[in-house]
């Protein structure tokens, strides 16, 4: 009998009751390698949520509401059940909980909604970091007893296509070091921070399959599956089956098996449930997922990828942006004046009217003959500072250029990021090196 199980099951609705029942039968044939007691805490993907740009990159509240059902149903003892999160963009925490519908889940059932950069936090040293030697969380999350990781199924460009259990370890990290070493190390840094949280128990959100754009902006398809098992390794090599990607060729999935964290072979995993690898993969198998070079993107720019080539760092984050303006305003393609963009040191002779240097290796590059240079510095630069300097430089408005968003990302998220800072100069957060 195998040690690792994860089940598949067919799951065509967002319906808490068939989702409640699905996770609790599924515990009760699995061996959990902890009880389900005490503080608990659910991390789901919640990147960014909005109703109208990003409508499907985020784990539906019905998926957590089945989750915290079981939990009140299957575990004992419980002390509290907190959702901890940390948004990207820069957009702040509690916006995503709002738009993704969270808020009722609180006023429900009585659980916390922890946004990170507003909450307490500690820091915590690691034994194997590759990357980091310590990392900071929310303090809800280093004092939990039972944690459990609830996945978006989706593609990212930034992730060799594939987005689940492992990647989610990013948002359980903040800004500064979310972004320390996001380039060709992004796969390394992912599994370093799994030494603080790694989940108990995992249940993907497949009901909605998100693909073939920008993580956040990109639209999706009805896949209606439901993903659950207790290793995050295990499920993951699963669900990128399940979406016709070879696990082995995804570098954090390699990173988490060559650090000894799940098995290390497909003999390994027992797959149970009502539908097979095979069943998805029919689905899926003519889906393009969007992730190629960042030169082969179509459109008025020449793009020029050089050294390095960081699929997790410039040239990932610059198609990322390219895909969020395909995926919600495709007719600003268009309207992209023409120009060469360089994407890592670039030694060939470039000669155009404007220049644009993405990236601090691009700035590098010394064979450059233009009237106008832009540059985008950062290793890597933000998603924020890319969508900010394209409007600023090129009037090129991505699609998450919205009043509402923008208020969000440069006046709100500034007075959370000073609460918490208050918030943990007040608690003296400890320090667990
Ligand atoms: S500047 Fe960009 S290309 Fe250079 S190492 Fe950093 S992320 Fe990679």
């Amino acid at each position: 009998m195998s040690n690792y199980k994860v089940f598949i099951y067919a799951c065509p609705d967002y319906d808490p009751d068939l989702i409640t029942g699905l996770i609790s039968e599924t515990i009760a044939m699995m061996q959990l390698t902890k009880p389900i007691q005490g503080n608990i805490v659910i991390k789901p993907n919640l990147v960014m949520a909005h109703p109208k740009v990003a409508t499907e990159s985020y784990t539906r509240c019905e998926v957590i509401e089945g989750i915290i059902r079981t939990i009140r149903k299957k575990g004992s003892d419980i002390n509290r059940i907190d959702i901890v999160e940390k948004s990207g963009l820069g957009i702040t925490t509690a916006t995503a909980f709002r738009h993704a519908g969270y808020r009722k889940l609180r006023k429900k059932y009585g659980v916390g909604l922890v946004a990170m950069e507003e909450s307490r936090q500690v820091r915590v040293g690691l034994d194997n970091g590759k990357i980091h030697k310590s990392i900071r969380v929310a303090q809800a999350l280093a004092d939990r007893d039972f944690l459990i990781f609830a996945p978006k199924l989706k593609t990212n460009v930034l992730a060799n296509a594939y987005s689940g259990a492992l990647k989610l370890n990013i948002g359980s990290i903040d800004s500064k070091e979310r972004m320390y070493h996001h380039n060709m190390d992004l796969n390394k840094k992912m599994i370093d921070v799994l030494e603080v949280s790694n989940p108990d128990l995992i249940v993907t959100d497949g009901i909605r399959f998100a693909f073939g754009g920008n993580q956040m902006t990109q639209h999706g398809i009805d896949l209606g599956v439901l993903a659950i098992s207790a290793n995050a390794v295990a499920h993951d090599m699963v669900c990128a089956k399940m979406l016709n990607l070879d696990p082995f060729q995804i570098e954090h999935i390699k990173e988490a098996i060559d650090r000894g964290y799940g098995p290390k072979s497909f003999g390994e995993i027992e797959v149970l449930g009502d539908l097979s690898i095979e069943d998805v993969q029919k689905k899926t198998k003519h889906l393009d997922y969007g992730f190629y070079p960042v030169d082969q993107f179509k459109c008025n720019f020449k793009i020029i990828s050089g050294t390095p080539y960081c699929t997790g760092g410039c040239q990932g984050i610059f198609l990322d942006w390219l895909h969020m303006v395909k995926d919600r305003k495709p007719k600003t393609l268009e309207r992209f004046p023409k120009l060469t963009a360089l994407v890592g040191k670039v030694t060939e002779k470039v000669e155009d009217k404007t220049v644009l240097l993405i990236g601090d290796c691009a700035q590098a590059s010394s064979n450059i003959h233009a009237k106008r240079i832009v540059r985008i510095k950062g290793c890597p630069p933000t998603h924020k500072r890319i969508v900010w300097d394209m409007m600023i430089n090129f009037l090129l408005l991505a699609p998450l250029v919205r009043p509402s968003l923008v208020w969000d990302g440069f006046g709100l998220y500034p007075l959370k990021k000073i609460k918490g800072w208050l918030v943990n100069l007040k608690f003296r957060p400890r320090q667990r090196i």
